[in-house]
């Protein structure tokens, strides 16, 4: 197995976990990534880690003590408000929630520190795929370069060019938008907003739609505008006009709280359109010898805050089973992919549930609802 050259497509969290888990059990493997460096992108945004799966990722990684140095204390404190902004459910954050907060981007970083320096090939870019047989596969690059795996790992995320060679399953559009919007320096330059968002998360709810937001380090208030709305309503606003674009959004929630719509109308950075697609909840495929799929290369769900964290468990899991089956990586995959299948399931259908109570007919007391144990 040692011999066996593994590929994975994607230095996302899934990607990243699998290689260094795999690391961990002395099997060396090689990600390809399609940025050009791992400072291309900002890797913003708060991710909560669950005890159940993101956490026990990360104790297989070893890696306990630099993810435990990187929690954002308060981080785990939730609000609930309505539409005017009367608090209808608050939780503070003491520490014991299972559930802390870091930011996605450090998070990334001590998995990349944690590899060998060669591990990550930057500026490759997965072009196609030609099967060889035998479960070899040829990987074509952007930049002109091939290569023979003996194992292709998809980790390339929701429109990952390795899912063609397993199911013919395509993302669809939920109905649901988030539009992305940045407050810098808010405890000062807008002391309402901030305080209505709290210390931690906040979900101001009605039904289809919403503004959330998260508190993030340096008095950074980072919203998520929530929209239930086609496709075509959406590509009609011009996002490169920002303050049109603003204005547009914040003419949706009319009569809200303006603590609340301050949250759109005086974001300091351009908002960001994120159409939020998902696989069937069912997605699987049959047993196909050397390759398979991590994270949301697998099973991309509506957010719930779950996803990072799945797509760090498949990545520990998928490399666990490789260690577990030296020589037969048929027997690593089907051990693996049997585990994953019903686990995506059940996780998607909770994902579908969790946006139902955020932006169905009864929010947001039904969230309140969920919360109150
Ligand atoms: C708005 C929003 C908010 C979210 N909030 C949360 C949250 O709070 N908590 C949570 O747990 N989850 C959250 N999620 C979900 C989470 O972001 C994803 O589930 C998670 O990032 C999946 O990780 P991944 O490694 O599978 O894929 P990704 O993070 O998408 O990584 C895929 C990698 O593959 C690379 N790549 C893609 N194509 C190619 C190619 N052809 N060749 C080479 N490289 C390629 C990409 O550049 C990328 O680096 C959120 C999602 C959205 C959209």
């Amino acid at each position: 197995m040692k011999n066996t050259p593994i590929s994975i497509i994607g230095a996302g969290l899934g990607g990243l976990m699998l290689a260094r888990v795999l690391h961990v059990h002395g099997i060396a493997a090689t990600v390809y990534e399609g940025e050009a460096s791992a400072a291309a992108r900002t890797q913003g945004g708060l991710l909560d880690i669950h005890d159940f799966n993101g956490q026990l990722a990360l104790k297989d990684a070893g890696l306990v003590e630099e993810f435990t140095a990187l929690i954002q204390h308060g981080g785990q404190a939730t609000r609930v408000l309505d539409r005017e902004a009367n608090v209808l459910f608050e939780q503070h954050d003491d520490g014991t929630g299972g559930r802390p907060e870091v930011q996605r981007g450090d998070l990334r970083r001590i998995l990349l520190e944690s590899l060998p320096e060669s591990t990550v090939q930057w500026g490759r870019k997965l072009t196609q795929v030609t099967p060889l047989g035998s479960g070899q596969h040829q990987l074509h690059f952007a930049d002109g370069s091939t290569v023979i795996c003996g194992l292709l790992v998809g980790a390339d995320g929701a429109w990952s060019r390795v899912r063609p060679l397993l199911s013919d399953a395509k993302p669809v559009y939920t109905g649901t938008a988030l539009i992305e919007a940045w407050l810098h320096d808010a405890d000062q330059r807008h002391p309402a907003s901030a305080a209505a968002a709290g210390g931690g998360s906040m979900f101001a709810l009605a039904p289809g739609q919403g503004i959330l937001s998260h508190r993030e380090p340096n008095g950074v208030v980072h919203a998520y505008i929530a929209l239930s709305r086609s496709e075509e309503w959406l590509t009609k606003i011009d996002f490169n006009d920002a303050p049109a674009a603003k204005a547009r959004i914040a003419a949706e929630f009319e009569n809200w709280s303006p603590a609340l719509t301050a949250l759109i109308t005086d974001s300091d950075t351009a908002p960001v359109l994120r159409l939020i697609h998902a696989l069937p909840n069912e997605h699987r495929w049959p047993r196909i010898p050397g390759v398979t799929l991590v994270g949301d290369a697998a099973h991309l769900m509506a957010p719930s805050g779950d996803g990072a964290n799945l797509a760090m468990y498949d990545g520990a899991e998928l490399a666990k089973a490789i260690a577990a089956h030296p020589g037969n990586l048929d027997a690593a995959l089907a051990a693996y992919e049997s585990e994953l299948f019903p686990r995506s399931a059940k996780a998607a259908a909770e994902a579908d549930d969790v946006n139902q109570v955020l932006y169905g007919n009864h929010s947001p007391h039904s969230l309140v609802k969920m919360f109150t144990p």
